[in-house]
């Protein structure tokens, strides 16, 4: 009993203390002399009184009280968090003479306890202001995203309006300047006669521009409704519009047959190919046979990758982002074109709901994948 922590005391029935330990003088500052004698009163603040005589009453039925949380006073005036726990001390006969009392001071554990809770409603209310931020913030990234999409499909609309109106214009350039040499050629010198051929071929390379940026704003704009389209069907109308290039440059393209079906629209899946094989077929050195292989794997569940390797002149790393922009073009003075024909692929595709890449090294050919969803029930 005084080796205790916690305050062990008796009383008798009348409320007067009748034992005090160590642990007792610690924690209520009376000495076992200042406390024997005096009623346990003094131990409580004046509007804990009450709770005495209901103490009293239960252990003269015999009864036990087990950790009971309350408040008591210790000789300074200060008040203290208590557990208290009483049991009916019986004579030889069992008759009840008294109590016995242990005192826990649960300051600490109260204190704890209070610090606790005001974290946690702390934590509540920066909670609670996290999530109106947050919402905050998703609202604002959803307005400029709808309103980035806006701006770019203005101007796509625009690119589309301007390539439209320009061509006009570009045909009567053309055809004037072919009538002006057939008609009137032999009245030019040949210094006239050489204007007169480069006006034509200008303006043959500017009616290529816009004719590709018609198509980009076709695959850009138009309605894309989406379903299951044959890969395969879609790889041979491809093949078929490269016929000519194919048969130039004695081409060799192999397909790995069957191929799955997938999810996106055959027109544009077909655009997108054939402008795959042209450029397989036209980025390759002039002493090289084009060797063109194409197939597909299913990698997960979802979704076909569509892969398209040539022999070609191939692209640097720090390139392969880039060719995908439109008017973007590596090998321009060696190779024709306009620099659309990528930025076509990746706008359809994207369009398709799906992803496309490239991988490469020079000198290595040059390695294009696409990613779709795959048709249901394949
Ligand atoms: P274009 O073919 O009209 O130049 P693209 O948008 O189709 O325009 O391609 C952009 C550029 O990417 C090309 O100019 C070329 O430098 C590079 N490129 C595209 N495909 C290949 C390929 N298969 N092999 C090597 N380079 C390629």
């Amino acid at each position: 009993v005084n080796s205790s922590d916690d305050a062990i005391l008796s009383k008798d029935l009348d409320g007067v203390i009748t034992s005090w330990n160590a642990g007792a003088e610690r924690i209520f500052g009376y000495t076992t002399e200042e406390a024997i004698g005096k009623p346990v009163t003094m131990l409580m603040p004046p509007e804990r009184y009450n709770e005495e005589p209901d103490i009293l009453a239960r252990i003269r039925r015999g009864l036990r009280i087990d950790h009971y949380q309350t408040v008591r006073r210790r000789k300074d005036g200060s008040l203290l968090d208590i557990s208290l726990s009483v049991s009916p001390i019986k004579d030889a006969q069992g008759k009840v003479i008294g109590a016995s009392k242990i005192a826990r001071d649960i300051t600490e554990t109260k204190r704890a306890e209070t610090e606790l809770r005001q974290a946690k409603e702390n934590l509540a209310l920066l909670n609670a202001e996290l999530g109106r931020a947050k919402a905050g913030l998703e609202r604002e990234v959803l307005l400029r995203t709808a309103e980035l999409r806006r701006t770019n499909q203005q101007l796509e609309e625009l690119v589309y309006a301007i390539a439209h109106d320009l061509r006009a214009p570009l045909r009567a350039m053309q055809a004037f300047a072919k009538m002006l040499l057939e008609d009137y050629g032999r009245h030019l010198d040949e210094l006239g006669q050489d204007y007169c051929q480069r006006i034509v071929r200008a303006s043959a390379n500017m009616d290529a521009l816009v004719r590709d940026l018609l198509a980009y704003g076709r695959v850009a704009r138009a309605d894309m409704p989406l379903g299951t389209v044959s890969l395969q069907t879609a790889w041979e109308e491809a093949v078929s519009q490269n016929e000519p290039v194919i048969r130039e440059r004695n081409a060799r393209l192999e397909p790995s047959l069957p191929l799955p079906k997938v999810v996106g629209h055959h027109g544009t899946l077909t655009q997108v190919l054939a402008n795959l094989i042209s450029n397989g077929l036209k980025f390759v050195d002039a002493g090289t046979t084009p060797h063109l292989r194409f197939w597909a794997e299913e990698k997960d569940l979802r979704t076909v990758t569509i892969y398209i390797k040539d022999n070609g002149i191939g692209i640097g790393p720090q390139y392969l982002d880039r060719v995908f922009r439109v008017f973007e073009r590596l090998d321009g003075d060696r190779y024709p074109g306009t620099g659309i024909g990528l930025s076509i692929v990746r706008k359809g595709v994207e369009r398709m709901g799906g992803q496309v890449g490239a991988e490469s090294k020079p000198g290595e050919g040059s390695l294009f994948w696409i990613r779709l969803t795959k048709a249901p029930g394949e």
